[in-house]
């Protein structure tokens, strides 16, 4: 950009809140007295609002403005605002450059003289900046209207439902031979009256027919190649291998079920069962009938808490098949657990139907039941949480004794076996749990690292049924926003210098956002890529640049707040 290039330098008083604390008559003298730059200082009240924000719009076309500065408040806030409006008036992105006036600045210094010290030279700072900065253009790419969607458990399945409402074609991969996960293995939900598996059923209803979603069971993902809007997915359903163009992925691989001996010092036969079995059993009525058809003579006990992160679901699945078999077969029913954990809809009042129905709950806390074994009958001994608060004071013996015939036990909730290589093969990161890692848990949370790629449902961190539904419905708006036109991303806005490149793949490794592949030198994909910069900083032969960001301009920033 030549040196005669125009800069608007605007600054906002916030409704003149920040007269208090900073001297804009001090800070408007400084900046027009600079000689070098032909700047145009002007002082808005509100320039979040309408008004101001057109008149400095129009300004800017009018008087030939080629850079802005905006002197507001935190650019989290109004930065996307700023600068879309400002696009309005033909004046590239990268040539608006926001100075934090407010937060940084007047809200942080008791004294006036301070803060309008450090304001100036913030702007400054950016003035120098901008003088360097050169104008990063646009492309754009029609994107694939098909979405992969991997499992088909009830998130795979809703999102399909979801897409298909959107008129997006999508294809599930299922490993299994039938759809519907862990939910199709259900006898009930906690939750809801309808069965698991006709809930199931009537969704599959929705994604068939004509341009339904494409199902594709006993099949696996072997490669992603691409970018966000084109996808190239190699997949082997049997034997054959197909590829498939994709303009958006969504991981719905859920969890499986583990139980393990350790955590109980037992091992799983016809009386000791998991919840999973349990489910299970329920379904099968004469099998339900032979076990738990001999009334108050059958004594149930319900273990939880015992695994390393149990949770409202199993205390739930306690609950629900407890109330169960209280109501049809009339067995004497015990839970002991850690917690109960009744955070969820419609736990709360299960919890009190079963203490109307008269199951008996106890409690633990460090020391774990113990278990054993004499003739036909499981002994559990239990440190009773609140007759152990009181033993002291009355002689009271804490440890309960209860004789079970069928011990059920909650089993580890875990990954979906293969996620490593699902992992590798999609470029997505996994977090301290082993399950995929959300882009942000609270403001991304269906979105993972990778652009264009999602997850739904328990992949993710186990969930109950109607959040994994919650999930597919984000996953699917963002989709729809995602493919609704063409898909613009910043061109050159990352550069490699091939002559330096000495393919040590450093830069590979280390981008959180998976941007980066390689031939004869590390290559990147400008769509992929979010402008961390962390490549940018660790390539030992300096061979990467950010143009947004590049080490002018950041020493010429520099420079403007010291000079
Ligand atoms: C004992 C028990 C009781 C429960 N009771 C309730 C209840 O009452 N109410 C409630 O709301 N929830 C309950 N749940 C939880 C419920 O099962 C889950 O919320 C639900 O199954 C999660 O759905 P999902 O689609 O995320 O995962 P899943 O159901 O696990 O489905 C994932 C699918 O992805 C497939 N898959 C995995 N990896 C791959 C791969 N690499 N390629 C292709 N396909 C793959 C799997 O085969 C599976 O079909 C219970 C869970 C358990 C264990
Ligand atoms: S870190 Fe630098 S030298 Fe190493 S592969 Fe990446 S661009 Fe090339
Ligand atoms: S700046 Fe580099 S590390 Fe960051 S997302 Fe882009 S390619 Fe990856």
């Amino acid at each position: 950009m030549s040196k005669e290039s125009k800069i608007a330098i605007s600054l906002c008083n916030c409704a003149k809140t920040l007269h208090s604390k900073l001297n804009f008559k001090q800070i408007k003298k400084s900046l027009v007295e600079r000689s070098d730059t032909s700047c145009l200082v002007k002082e808005y009240d509100v320039l979040c609002t309408g008004d101001d924000l057109s008149f400095l719009v129009s300004e800017v076309k009018d008087k030939g403005i080629e850079k802005v500065i905006i002197g507001a408040c935190s650019p989290k806030l109004y930065e996307e605002l700023f600068k879309s409006k400002l696009r309005q008036s033909g004046i590239n992105k990268n040539l608006i450059a926001i100075c934090n006036i407010r937060e940084q600045c007047a809200w942080v210094f008791d004294n006036s003289a301070t803060a309008t010290k450090r304001a100036l030279s913030l702007i400054k700072g950016a003035v120098e900046k901008i003088k360097k900065s050169q104008p990063i253009l646009e492309d754009e790419i029609l994107p694939h209207q098909e979405v992969l969607i991997i499992g088909g458990g009830i998130g795979g399945i809703q999102t399909g439902v979801e897409l298909k409402k959107s008129g997006i074609k999508a294809t599930i991969v299922e490993r299994k031979k039938e759809l519907g996960g862990n939910t199709k293995k259900l006898n009930s939900f906690y939750q809801s009256k309808i069965p698991p598996h006709e809930f199931i059923e009537k969704k599959l209803k929705e994604i068939k027919g004509e341009d339904g979603t494409e199902i594709l069971t006993e099949a696996e993902i072997l490669s992603l190649k691409g970018s966000c809007g084109d996808f190239r997915a190699r997949i082997k359903i049997n034997n054959n291998i197909t590829e498939k163009r994709f303009g958006a992925v969504v991981v719905a691989t859920g969890f499986e079920t583990h139980f393990s001996e350790d955590s109980y010092n037992l091992k799983l036969n016809e009386k000791v069962i998991t919840q999973l079995e349990l489910e299970r059993i329920l379904q099968n009525q004469e099998e339900a009938d032979r076990i738990f058809g001999r009334g108050e003579d059958i004594k149930v006990l319900f273990i939880t808490g015992m695994t390393k992160r149990f949770s409202k679901l199993s205390t739930g699945t306690a609950l629900k098949n407890s109330l169960l078999l209280r109501e049809k077969y009339n067995n004497k029913v015990f839970i002991a657990c850690r917690n109960v954990i009744v955070a969820g809809e419609g736990l709360e009042s299960l919890y009190g139907k079963i203490r109307d129905e008269g199951v008996i709950i106890f409690k633990f806390e460090d020391k774990k039941p113990q278990f054993s074994l004499k003739g036909n009958q499981i002994f559990t001994l239990i440190y009773d949480y609140y007759l152990s608060s009181q033993a002291s004071q009355e002689l009271l013996n804490p440890v309960i004794k209860i004789p079970c015939d069928i011990l059920v036990l909650e089993e580890e909730l875990i990954p979906s076996t293969g996620h490593e290589g699902l992992k590798t093969i999609l470029g997505i990161d996994f977090d301290p749990l082993n399950f995929f890692q959300e882009n942000n848990v609270h403001y991304f949370p269906v979105e993972s690292n990778r652009k264009g790629i999602f997850f739904v449902g328990s992949c993710r961190g186990i969930e109950e049924v109607s959040d994994v539904i919650a999930d597919a419905k984000s996953a699917s708006v963002e989709i729809f926003e995602l493919l609704k036109g063409k898909i613009k991303f910043p061109k050159e806005r990352i550069i490699v210098d091939k002559g330096k490149c000495t393919l040590c793949l450093t830069c590979q490794r280390l981008c959180p956002h998976s941007a980066i592949t390689y031939t004869r030198s590390a290559e990147i994909s400008e769509i992929t890529c979010q402008a961390c910069g962390v490549c940018v900083s660790e390539c030992p032969n300096s061979a990467i640049t950010l143009r947004t960001f590049t080490d002018e301009d950041i020493i010429a920033e520099i420079e403007g707040y010291v000079l």
